[in-house]
């Protein structure tokens, strides 16, 4: 069987599935004789969680520090809570029911009390009693829960998403890609990927239907195919060329540590996108010089709460720490396809165009200042620079500047930190020329500003070959920013997915563009093609691409040119 979804991280990979599915229990009420029996059942089912919790705990705080582990103490507080123990045993003896109702029920008017109070904090705790709960009941059912970071086995995944957390705690020897039914190139599931240098592919419907645990699957994460149970022939034929891959790769370490430069002198900086401190790894790994994108939103998916300060300054002080370069941290960048369920922003029209981004951050200011003071503390281990996403004016800038300014003046001897907003809005990018006089950089983001030029939403795949990067229009605006940038002496970068498209490479090059910030993996092989241009030959080319009228020509012009210089 053959499937195609969109190519998320390239790289083949062959091996055995593991389907990863949220599985609704239901809990059935059962009268029981041996009431001994039923309770060390029941015993047993909180050993077997408790060692679970205890190791993926250990697992956390190794990998992701003291702060992200807490979350798994608290759950382990919640299984040896007493009250939720002794009552469960009481109903147990008292009406003569099997463990798993009876601590179904316990557990059930234990979230209600929670959910009812007050104090916001121990509001939260519901949430922790629902996950030690289903726990429980799973060992009760006897159901083993995938926990990614206790792989033991290589396997591919295969999944409806995949959540920042189980990236993050993911056992990243064991899996050898992953496939998703939803999601596009630029959703967070296939950005991590990338990050990660993993094979993958998303956007595959219903896979998780098809598919079965143990079921053999051969995938190309260039191509977007997707082969069940594959044949030998397939599988002999794409291993070959998996191997050619593997070989261009080794080849590529050869440029870690040569400086990013054309034939005739022009040098530029290649740079790294990261989503989490864990990535610095893939920075150092891949010689980026500089760090053009940390995505900080993952810092606030993917729990109950907002993150307090300190918890903000331990990792953004880390990547400082970690990465002794220069270093572009982007704020809160929420709404759209990244929602918080604790942010309550509510069900919205177009959420692409709502409340997002800075949007909420000049609102919800408290949000706002609390980020900017854990990075006005992190900025002493670093090359700090701040950038702020989505602006669309000059007041934005200038409303989001003052509030930094404001939070600066808490702290004594302050740094020096530049400045910069992100270009993903064409209101923006019109009026780059004002904005150059204002801000220190300026990053384009291609990805939103393809969807908000061409008006193609960047998540709909019935729409997709209308999001094309090829688009004359868009590239006349992208051309209009660099040279803006450029006439005031900013530095522009652009750290959307098209930076690493390797047609794009020689015109950004001959547009004027110094930054390329990208997924790591990709860093080498942008460096190769960049060292065998020649400079003046890309300002020409770039001459001619924007003078072209359409998508094809222009796609066809680069795609010849890039050709010519490396066949
Ligand atoms: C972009 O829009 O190009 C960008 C880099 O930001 P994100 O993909 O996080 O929206
Ligand atoms: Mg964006």
């Amino acid at each position: 069987m053959q499937f195609k979804g969109t190519p998320a991280s390239p790289g083949i990979s062959y091996g055995k599935v593991l389907i990863l599915k949220h599985q609704e229990l239901v809990v059935e009420k059962k009268q029981i004789q041996d009431i001994e029996s039923e309770i060390s059942r029941f015993e047993s089912a909180l050993i077997k969680t408790k060692t679970e919790l205890e190791k993926i705990r250990n697992i956390a705080f190794d990998k992701l520090g003291q702060t992200n582990a807490a979350i798994f103490e608290s759950h382990l507080l919640v299984l040896e809570d007493p009250e939720l123990v002794d009552q469960t045993i009481n109903t147990i003896k008292q009406e003569q029911v099997n463990c798993d109702w009876a601590f179904s029920q316990i557990a059930k008017q234990f979230i209600a009390i929670f959910e009812d109070m007050e104090d916001e904090y121990l509001r939260e705790r519901a949430s922790d009693v629902k996950d030690v709960s289903s726990r429980v009941i799973n060992h009760l059912f006897g159901i083993h829960q995938h926990d990614l970071s206790l792989l033991d086995e290589k396997v591919i995944l295969v999944t409806h998403d995949l959540t920042p957390s189980q990236t993050a705690t993911m056992n990243k020897d064991m899996v050898m890609g992953f496939l998703t039914n939803i999601g596009g190139k630029t959703s967070h599931s296939a950005i991590m990927a990338r990050t990660l240098e993993i094979p993958a592919i998303v956007g595959l419907h219903n896979l998780t239907e098809m598919a079965q645990t143990n079921d053999f699957v051969l995938f190309d994460g260039s191509t977007g195919e997707v082969y069940l149970n594959p044949t030998t022939d397939l599988i002999n034929k794409l291993t070959e060329k998996n191997k050619l891959e593997l070989i261009e790769k080794e080849k590529l370490k050869s440029l870690i540590g040569t400086p990013s430069i054309t034939l005739d002198g022009h040098k530029v900086e290649l740079a790294g996108n990261i989503g989490s401190p864990n990535d610095v790894d893939s920075l150092l790994r891949n010689d980026a010089e500089a760090i053009g994108l940390y995505r900080t939103e993952f810092v606030f998916m993917d729990r109950e709460t907002m993150p307090t300060e300190d918890e903000q300054f331990e990792y953004y002080s880390k990547v400082l720490k970690n990465f002794q370069k220069p270093t572009i941290i982007r704020t809160l960048d929420i709404g759209g396809d990244k929602q918080l369920d604790y942010l309550h922003v509510g069900v919205e029209m177009n959420p692409f165009l709502g409340y997002r981004a800075i949007r909420i951050c000049l609102r919800e200011k408290e949000i706002f200042k609390t980020q900017l003071r854990a990075l006005v503390r992190a900025s002493s281990f670093g090359q700090l620079s701040i950038m702020f996403p989505m602006i669309s004016s000059l007041e934005e800038f200038l409303e989001a500047k003052n509030i930094f300014e404001e939070v600066k003046k808490e702290f004594a001897n302050t740094l020096n930190i530049k400045l910069g907003v992100m270009i993903e809005i064409p209101s923006a990018a019109l009026i780059s020329d004002i904005l150059a006089d204002h801000v220190d950089f300026f990053s384009i983001g291609t990805n939103d500003l393809t969807q908000y030029t061409c008006a193609v939403d960047r998540m709909n795949e019935k729409i997709s070959h209308l999001y094309n990067p090829f688009s004359p229009g868009l590239l006349r605006l992208i051309n209009l920013v660099i040279k803006n940038g450029n006439a005031k002496n900013k530095m522009v970068g652009i750290c959307g997915s098209m930076a690493h498209q390797k047609e794009l490479v020689p015109l950004f090059l001959g547009m004027g563009l110094h930054e390329f910030s990208m997924s790591p993996m990709h860093i080498l092989s942008t460096r190769k093609i960049i060292q065998g241009l020649n400079f003046q030959e890309c300002k020409e080319l770039a001459n001619r691409v924007l003078a072209l009228g359409t998508a094809r020509e222009i796609e066809n012009t680069l795609t010849q040119f890039l050709k010519q210089k490396f066949n």
